[in-house]
């Protein structure tokens, strides 16, 4: 069985995404910051940072969740992306890491569909090729061995990594 079908990429702002839930690529504090967080808290209103606050933050590679508040998505997951060191600082086990994080977080809440941003790719500096290729590894093992959620969307919000994603995909098909 195949699970490309379940995969969707999709360019545009993941603050409009319907999904289930959306995939904030949050700092440890969990207190909102620029990027995707920024526009994220800014879209689901300060109902959200309240919710934050009382997380505790979340370490590198691990997930956190709260509703959507006044989002298209009823479920926000908060996954904390590495900051690129220069490749020895675990920054490709820690990405993975947080993408499976999510994954399971949604599995547990029995979500259908999950939108991802490309984490840690903006002010975090990671590599943007090498970046995709370990969420699209990392997201199709995990589909493989799950049936929820039944759904991963791939939310790209720059050109770049929109034609890095394409490229892989028609590798990968
Ligand atoms: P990080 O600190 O994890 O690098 P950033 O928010 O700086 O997080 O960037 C992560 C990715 O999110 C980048 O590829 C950036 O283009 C993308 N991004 C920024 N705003 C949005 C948005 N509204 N929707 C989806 N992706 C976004």
């Amino acid at each position: 069985m195949t699970i490309w079908n379940r995969i969707e990429i999709i360019r545009g702002d993941i603050t409009l995404m319907t999904a289930d839930a959306i995939v904030n690529a949050a700092n440890n504090s969990l207190l909102g910051g620029g990027g995707v967080d920024g526009a994220i808290h800014r879209a689901a209103g300060p109902a959200l940072l309240s919710a934050c606050r009382t997380l505790g933050g979340c370490a590198t590679g691990e997930a956190k969740i709260t509703r959507g508040y006044r989002l298209p998505a009823k479920w926000v997951i908060h996954t904390v992306g590495p900051v690129w060191r220069g490749g020895h600082k675990k920054e490709a086990y820690l990405l993975a890491s947080a993408y499976r994080e999510s994954l399971l977080l949604a599995r547990e809440y029995e979500l259908k569909s999950i939108a991802f941003p490309n984490i840690s790719t903006g002010v975090y500096g990671f590599p943007k090729e090498m970046a995709a290729e370990i969420a699209i590894e990392e997201v199709s093992s995990y589909l493989k061995l799950n049936s929820l959620p039944e759904k991963v969307i791939f939310c790209i919000f720059d050109q770049e990594n929109f034609d890095i994603y394409q490229e892989i995909f028609q590798r990968s098909e």
